[in-house]
This record gives C-alpha cells, sequence and structure tokens, in this order.
C-alpha cells in the first residue's frame, strides 16, 4: 500500500511517459518501496523530492552517421541521459544493442542514481547508448561508429561532469575507440571515460569488478545465514563481462558454475564450467566473438537453443544478461528446485511477478542496484586513480571492491533494520540509496 503522495507521483510519472514501459517499471519498483520513508518523515514531501528524482536533468538525443566497410552511409540514434548530479559528476555505461531506446536508458539511468548513492563514493547518475549492433560489424566499422559516437558526445561530458564506461555490447575496444578520439577532439589525456586499458589509465579489476562484486554480495546474503559459496550449484546467465568473472569469482569461493547463455541459447554444463574451460568463452566472446553454442560442441556438454537457464536444478542464480530475463514463470521454475538465492549481476533482470514471488518465499534476493554496483564503484577507484595518476595493485583494488560491497550489504542490512522490513533487500537498497540523494536535493536547494 502506497501513500497518496506517492501514487499521485506515480500517476503523473505514467502519464508523461506513456511509452516508456522499462522506465515506468523501474521507477514503479522504487516508489512502492518508500513507504515508509515518506511516513516518517515529511521533509521529502515538502521539499519535492520524489517530482525531481523522477525526472532526468538532462536528455541528450542526437545522430550518428558511419561509414561502412563498403563505403555506405548508415545512421544511428545515439542518447546520453544526465539523471542526476546531486552527489557527484553523471556516471554510468554506454550501451551498444538494437534494442537500446529512450525508455530503456532512463531506466537504467534511474537506477544508476540509487546505485552509485550506494557506492559509499561521490557519483551522480546516468547511462548513455545507441540502436547500433557490435555484432557481426569489423573493427574498423565499430571504430568508425565509436568516432562519429564521441564526436558528439564530447561536447556533453568529462571527468568533472560526465564519465561514462562500459555495459552492453560495450567493452575494451569500444572504450579505446571512444577515448582516442575523445582525446584526439579536446586535446586532454583525463580520466573522462572509465574501463579504459591498463597501459592508458585503465584500473586492474575494472573488468572483474562487477561480476565479482555480486558473488561478493551473494557470499555477504549467505553470511546472514551462516552459510557460504562453497558447493553452491550456480545458474549463470549471459556470457560477457559481468558472467564471466562471476564464474570466475563463484569458482575461486568453491562454488560451481555451471551454465553460461546468450541471445542464442543456453549451455548446461553438469560437470562445472572450470578455470580452463572459461579461458575458452573469454577467447570465444572477447576475440572470436562467436555464439555460446560452441562452448558445448567443444566440452560434449548440453545446449538449449534459444533456452534461459532458469529450469537448471540450481542453489543460486546469477542472472547477469539483461533486463527483465526472468519472469514469474521463470521464477517459480528456479524456487520449485530450490534455488535459495539470486544476485542480479545484470540490471532489473527480475520482472516483478519474479521478485514478488522471492520475496514471498523470503529466498536470499539481492537487487541489482546493489548487488551488481561494484562494476561502478571501480570505476569510482578508477576515476580516483586517474585524479592522483597513480595506479593500487591488484590486491588493493580487490581488497577495496570487496570492502564496498561489504558497506552496500551493511547500508541495506541497516536500512531494513531500521524500517523493519527484514529480508527484503529491495526496500534495504531502495531506501539507503534514496535517502542519500535526497538529503543532498534538500541541502542543494531548489535545483
Ligand atoms: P556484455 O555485452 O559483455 O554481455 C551481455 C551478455 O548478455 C551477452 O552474452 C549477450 O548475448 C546477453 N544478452 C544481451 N542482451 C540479451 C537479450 N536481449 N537476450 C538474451 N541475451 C542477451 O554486457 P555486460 O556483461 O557488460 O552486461 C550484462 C548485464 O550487466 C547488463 O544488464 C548490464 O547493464 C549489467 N551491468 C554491467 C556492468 C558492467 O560493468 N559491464 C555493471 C553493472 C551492470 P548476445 O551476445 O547474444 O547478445
Amino acid at each position: 500500500m502506497s501513500s497518496d503522495y506517492i501514487k499521485s507521483v506515480l500517476e503523473t510519472v505514467k502519464k508523461r511517459n506513456a511509452n516508456e514501459p522499462e522506465f515506468l517499471q523501474a521507477v514503479t519498483e522504487v516508489l512502492e518501496s518508500l513507504d515508509p520513508v515518506f511516513e516518517k518523515n515529511k521533509k521529502y514531501e515538502n521539499y519535492k523530492v520524489l517530482e525531481r528524482l523522477v525526472e532526468p536533468e538532462r536528455q541528450i538525443i542526437f545522430r550518428v552517421p558511419w561509414l561502412d566497410d563498403k563505403g555506405v552511409i548508415q545512421v544511428n540514434r545515439g542518447f546520453r541521459i544526465q539523471f542526476n548530479s546531486a552527489i557527484g559528476p553523471y556516471k554510468g555505461g554506454i550501451r551498444l544493442h538494437p534494442s537500446v531506446n529512450i525508455s530503456i536508458l532512463k531506466f537504467l539511468g534511474f537506477e544508476q542514481v540509487l546505485k552509485n548513492a550506494l557506492t559509499t563514493l561521490p557519483m551522480g547518475g546516468g547511462k548513455g547508448g545507441s540502436d547500433f549492433d557490435p555484432k557481426g560489424k569489423t573493427d574498423n566499422e565499430v571504430m568508425r561508429f565509436c568516432q562519429s559516437f564521441m564526436t558528439e558526445l564530447s561536447k556533453h561530458i568529462g571527468a568533472d561532469t560526465d564519465v561514462p564506461a562500459g555495459d552492453i555490447g560495450t567493452g575494451g575496444r569500444e572504450i579505446g575507440y571512444m577515448f582516442g578520439q575523445y582525446k584526439r577532439l579536446r586535446n586532454e589525456f583525463v580520466g573522462v571515460l572509465t574501463g579504459k586499458g591498463l597501459k592508458w589509465g585503465g584500473s586492474l579489476i575494472r573488468p572483474e569488478a562487477t561480476g565479482y562484486g555480486s558473488v561478493y554480495f551473494a557470499e555477504e546474503m549467505l553470511k546472514t545465514k551462516n552459510d557460504t559459496m562453497k558447493g553452491k550449484i550456480c545458474a549463470v546467465s549471459g556470457s560477457g563481462n559481468v558472467a564471466q568473472y562471476t564464474v570466475e569469482k563463484i569458482n575461486q569461493l568453491g562454488g560451481k558454475a555451471v551454465s553460461l547463455s546468450d541471445s542464442s541459447g543456453t549451455i548446461y554444463d553438469k560437470d562445472g564450467i572450470t578455470a580452463e574451460k572459461l579461458a575458452f568463452v573469454m577467447d570465444l566472446k572477447e576475440v572470436r566473438r562467436g555464439r555460446i553454442k560452441e562452448y558445448a560442441e567443444k566440452f560434449k556438454c548440453e545446449f538449449i537453443a534459444g533456452g534461459k537457464p532458469w529450469n537448471i536444478k540450481c542453489d543460486c542464480a546469477f542472472p547477469s544478461a539483461t533486463q527483465n530475463e526472468i519472469d514469474g514463470k521463470d521464477a517459480k521454475m528456479l524456487l520449485d528446485n530450490g534455488c535459495k538465492l539470486v544476485s542480479e549481476g545484470a540490471n532489473m533482470p527480475s520482472t516483478p511477478e519474479a521478485i514478488e514471488q522471492y520475496l514471498a518465499k523470503k529466498i536470499l534476493y539481492g537487487p541489482g542496484k546493489a548487488a551488481n554496483a561494484g562494476g561502478v564503484a571501480t570505476s569510482g577507484l578508477e576515476m580516483s586513480q586517474n585524479s592522483m595518476r597513480l595506479a593500487w595493485t591488484r590486491e588493493e583494488v580487490d581488497a577495496k571492491l570487496h570492502g564496498i560491497m561489504i558497506a552496500i550489504h551493511t547500508q541495506c542490512r541497516n536500512a531494513m533494520k531500521e524500517y523493519n522490513t527484514p529480508d527484503n533487500y529491495v526496500m534495504g537498497a531502495n531506501i539507503a540509496g534514496f535517502v542519500k540523494v535526497a538529503d543532498t536535493m534538500i541541502d542543494h536547494g531548489c535545483v
């Protein structure tokens, strides 16, 4: 039950953004969980914090023309949503995928605001991208697209203004092309992007950070039940950056990852995805840019064409592909098969129907804005190193990442305790993130 104030803000958001289902889904989930905060403290309503929080500070949409290898002009659409800069420069990834539109980027930007607040670092929230599809393009085509994209984006970002990073379709290669173009246009070598190569300002552990962080968060949740990752059978979706390092950390902590997927299907490897098999996946995805089916062919395991991993019997699930990849039916299968923990590497991978079931069954459910915040947190550490013109060791960055994931977990637990919502990390994460941003917005006056 939400208060009349929250209901009326939600109504306005729905009217204003009628054609943006993903954005409405994210806003509805957050606002509906904030009721106890508004009951306890009227100031947020008086200062119209919610009305301001749901409206991006700035949205930039631009043309991205580029020449393909045949010399034919192609035109994509580029976006940057500068959502909220209350607690620091806008920070959030760039998604390159044909599905990208304003609704998806606004949902991601909105989530990012609260996620970044949880990291303990001074970062506002933003998100960007394009409907460009890197799949099937040559390196030269990707480079020409990235250069054109950055030619416009460079007018709107900066090391103290807005610092983009990777996301779906944007990895080390794309960040390299974008950084090169920014430097050429501005004649500045600054930390304007994160996820950079190690030789030119990148941070150790940044590639690993989101996946590692999501497993660290899972381990913290398990600790509250006097349990660990040791021996846990884990279903992982996706096979990109987040999924790969999720598998690596599961292995390091003594669990067994048994699945990976891409948009063409899922591999199910009962024997476990060992370090050697993971090295094959990394080469397949980052170098050869092939399909996950090749894993099943090489290691003689099951391939479920077009399928997702959620009917696999597992103790823990790590959705690490994309939004809404676990629907109500998938969640039921997971729970019927005994799954006791879901830690979201991806952003909003569970539909509202799935979340309802996790909460009803009181499983350990770590929502993305807490569980996958390790990626942006380590981007924050990359920014710090760039500002100091220093580079920390692998051990130092990993220890800081681990410490941040523990701190995020503690903040969630503290909010859960304060607002009397035991077992509900959704409320814990939303409330802890919201209070930090909302209090700051009040400090800054009517802006
Ligand atoms: P990658 O591009 O490296 O990998 C994405 C993976 O998900 C690929 O295996 C891809 O398969 C699959 N996938 C993407 N879209 C779909 C779809 N519509 N249906 C089925 N499979 C799909 O991206 P990341 O690993 O970086 O990102 C994965 C998720 O993690 C995203 O939700 C992202 O927002 C989130 N995230 C990422 C962070 C980061 O640091 N990279 C930080 C925090 C969250 P295919 O290749 O076939 O498309």
